[in-house]
């Protein structure tokens, strides 16, 4: 549900109690205690609104026990056919075998998939002719199917819609940078996690999505960029390369292929890699809530080809909510993938309603959890903050951020603030520019490395938050 009118402003806090114990309860301090105002600024920080979701307009939405609506287990409905790709390829090899093919069959058309991204029985000529169509259908059946792309960046970055064989429509987005390829994915038909300010919780969960449905994102994505499809960055993107897709590490990969593009003469669309080299779990859906799935999913993209696509884990950024017993299991999987955890909001107060999760597992528990990840794997996590005018952007909370972050240890996390991007009928806009600049700058001054992000898109409603799938 959307909210549909404008939040008349809580009157903020004139309590007379300030300092940390209050603050940690969530609450702002009283106006000019504990809080500076921005650097050369006035006392503007201060006397600004502190908008909750709550304020007039927007209810949230609760479930029969009168708990915040949460989906965590998908509708009973029927799941898409099995595709090589939800196979590791032993399976692979038996399932030939018991189609009373050679498994060597099997190996030959995981390369064709994996390698050379094609689900076409008339270019695999190393196949017999015979059994062609047969392997084709057993293995490959047809997931995603194009119904629309928008191009956007001078066609460095491409929005796909995807229609999934029961009609579900998903989106996943392409954008090429000077050295790496990154495509923002989908995990889920929907979302189930109910958060006001994005699109795709909007409409609830109608089902998980396979491993393969996953991957073949990826794979189409592969196809259209080994099609000259993806477009270069022009100079001012290069220039602005500080967005999500920047999430994850440069991989060797993105390297080794930007220096073989050098190589050839470069390619038409100038050197850089030649295939996705960076995924995003930011598209639509909850990747912990289809855990099985999305980890099955990330081995085929780190498993060399034939098995999979042979990706740098590093290069993979998993985003949640804050599911926590899931975050926890993420760290045990000994596989070093990117973290990030979308906090929002420091206070529980206001991330109870920002992230209808957080009435499961509190803003502590999420910070907690995003520590253990660091301290199992030694990955530096990421924290995601959506910057939302008078709601979440107070020095205050910069201030209870750094401190429930650095009372936990230092250079172990990365605070990256991205301008709320606009949702149909949200009510909610982006924090003025001085303001996040003040936000982020408190960050830095409490020994807290912050990066301002802003996301790819927006034209197309291609950025985070945006996704919605609707046909037209
Ligand atoms: N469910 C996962 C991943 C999908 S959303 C998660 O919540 O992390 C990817 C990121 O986009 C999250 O950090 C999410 O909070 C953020 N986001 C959602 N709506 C947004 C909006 N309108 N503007 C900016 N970021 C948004």
């Amino acid at each position: 549900m959307s909210p549909s009118k404008n939040p008349r402003p809580e009157p903020s806090s004139s309590a007379p109690k300030q300092g940390s114990a209050r603050r940690a309860a969530g609450q702002p301090p009283a106006a000019g205690g504990g809080s500076k105002a921005p650097a050369g600024g006035s006392n503007a920080d201060a006397s600004r609104p502190q908008i909750r979701p709550k304020a007039e307009g927007w209810q949230q939405p609760m479930d029969a026990e009168g708990r915040p609506k949460l989906q965590f287990a998908q509708p009973k409905v029927k799941q898409p056919p099995k595709h090589l790709a939800d196979m590791t390829l032993d399976e692979r090899i038996d399932k030939a075998k018991e189609l009373g093919i050679s498994g060597f069959r099997a190996k030959q058309l995981s390369v064709h998939y994996f390698r050379h991204y094609t689900a076409d029985p008339e270019q695999m000529t190393d196949l017999p002719a015979e059994t062609r169509e047969q392997l084709v259908e057993e293995f490959l059946p047809p997931l995603l199917t194009e119904v629309r792309r928008l191009k956007t960046d001078d066609g460095a970055t491409i929005k796909f819609l995807w229609r999934l064989f029961d009609g579900a429509l998903v989106e996943s987005v392409l954008m090429r940078y000077r050295s790496r390829i990154t495509l923002c994915i989908s995990s889920q038909c929907g979302c189930g996690m109910n958060c006001p300010f994005c699109a795709t919780g909007q409409n609830g969960l109608t089902r998980n999505m396979s491993s393969a449905e996953i991957v073949d994102q990826i794979v189409q994505a592969n196809r259209a960029i080994a099609a000259g499809e993806l477009d270069a960055p022009n100079a001012a993107e290069i220039a602005e390369e500080q967005d999500h897709a920047a999430l994850g590490e440069e991989t060797e990969f993105a390297e080794s292929e930007a220096s073989a593009a050098a190589g050839k003469g470069a390619s038409s669309s100038g050197v850089g890699p030649q295939r996705v080299s960076n995924i995003v779990f930011m598209g639509m859906g909850e990747p912990l809530a289809n855990y099985k799935r999305v980890m099955s999913a990330v081995r085929r993209m780190v498993d060399p080809a034939p098995e999979g696509l042979g990706m740098s884990a590093r290069g993979i950024t998993i985003s949640t909510v804050g599911l926590v017993p899931a975050i926890r299991k993420l760290a045990d999987e000994n596989l070093p993938i990117t973290f990030a955890l979308s906090l929002h909001a420091p206070d529980d107060q206001l991330r109870d309603e920002l992230i209808p999760v957080n009435s499961r597992w509190k803003a502590d528990e999420a910070i907690d959890a995003a520590y253990h990840y660091y301290e199992t794997t030694g990955r530096r996590v990421s924290i995601e903050y959506a910057l939302i005018k008078d709601m979440n952007d107070h020095l205050w909370r910069a201030e209870l951020l750094a401190e429930k972050l650095n009372a936990r240890g230092r250079g172990w996390v990365h605070v990256n603030p991205i301008p709320l991007n606009p949702t149909p009928g949200s009510i909610w806009t982006s924090s003025e520019p001085e303001v996040m600049r003040a936000f982020v700058n408190r960050l830095e001054s409490l020994g807290v490395p912050t990066t301002l992000r802003d996301t790819r898109g927006k034209e197309i409603d291609g950025a985070c938050g945006q996704l919605a799938a609707a046909e037209d």
